[in-house]
């Protein structure tokens, strides 16, 4: 019985390396978290430019999972993801791989990979502050330390605290104030909103054209998103975006990157991938696609992104900020944000 099992398992290993090479030649494999009409282009261009093929699996949820169960047979080469909790949770469940070459470290700055390159950056958007038209004057709010200044009392509309967007942004404040002051500055926004934390970033944009709040959090591309839109239009032209930044120190921003598996089976074609993934031109159709800002030296976000105004990325690496998550989540659950 053990010889037969092993057998098998050798055969099914001879059958694996003959099959290697030949799927090396062709293939690349990717887990995505983000949405076909991001992607598509990509793989496309990379196709066109290659001759490679790319199968891609567009997944909800359970990507950490999927991968550990596969183990070293995942057919998976690459993920593609949103936010750093997504990434450093690929990293940290031991799914992932550290890769690096000349062309990945000239197309990504320092801050946006991951300092044991497991990860690597591909565009980046600003949590910044809503502000109406109407009711916020210019200069009125300029930094995150504004937000819990008691002259926005029922004024600030946001969502969950609990969210990934908001947790991040909560450890960049633990990063830069110390737990101590992050939980006195959820206090004071706490204490300034004008109606507990529900909906998406968009229904906080709607919530200032209401007249039901005057500044809100949220990230900078759903105002692209908002005027593509017929119905939100209106949303979005009652306000402004204004990019704050921490007292003596820059903007919050998250990342979208990629990351090759443990386990790849493609790892030629996927190195291949990620570096043509973060070559100017790639970010900069990336990056378009959704109103997000590419990250390699000499790339520009769209024109639409770009009239919004410059601001000054905080120049913390994102890994610094996942290691305070859970930190953050904590706090916001000791003030009772939401309630
Ligand atoms: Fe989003």
């Amino acid at each position: 019985m053990l010889k037969q099992i092993k057998t098998a398992a050798l055969t099914a290993l001879g059958l694996a390396a003959v099959a290697a090479p030949a799927a090396a030649d062709g293939e690349v494999n990717v887990y995505s978290y983000r949405q076909p009409e991001l992607i598509k282009p990509l793989t496309d261009a990379f196709t066109k430019e290659t001759g490679i093929k790319v199968n891609v699996a567009y997944l909800k949820k359970g990507m950490v999972e999927r991968l550990q169960a596969e183990g070293d047979r995942s057919p998976a080469d690459l993920v593609l993801t949103v936010d750093i909790s997504r990434l450093a949770a690929v990293v940290n469940a031991g799914v992932t791989q550290p890769v690096t070459s000349d062309a990945l470290k000239a197309n990504v700055p320092a801050l946006y990979h991951d300092p044991e390159n497991h990860w690597w950056g591909l565009t980046t958007r600003a949590r910044i502050v809503y502000a109406s038209q109407d009711r916020v004057a210019e200069g009125e709010v300029t930094t995150y330390e504004d937000l819990a200044d008691p002259k926005w009392k029922g004024r600030i509309c946001t969502r969950s605290g609990t969210n990934a967007y908001n947790v991040a942004l909560t450890a960049a404040v633990i990063h830069h104030l110390g737990e101590e002051g992050a939980k006195t500055w959820l206090e004071g926004v706490k204490a300034n909103l004008a109606r507990k934390p529900q909906g998406n970033d968009r229904a906080q944009v709607k919530a200032i054209w209401s007249g039901e709040c005057d500044i809100a959090i949220g990230n900078t591309y759903y105002m692209g998103k908002m005027l593509s839109d017929d119905e939100q239009k209106d949303w979005a032209e009652s306000v402004n975006i204004v990019f704050p930044t921490f007292e003596g120190a820059g903007t919050h921003v998250n990342i979208s990157g990629v990351a090759m598996t443990k386990a790849a089976p493609n790892k030629e074609n996927a190195l291949k991938m990620m570096e043509f993934l973060t070559s100017p031109v790639a970010q900069e159709i990336y990056a378009d696609a959704n109103f997000e800002y590419p990250i390699a030296p000499g790339t520009e976000p769209v024109g639409l992104v770009k009239s919004w105004g410059d601001f000054a990325a905080d120049d913390v690496n994102l890994m610094t900020l996942a290691a305070l998550r859970s930190a953050a989540l904590k706090l916001t659950e000791q003030v009772d944000f939401d309630n």
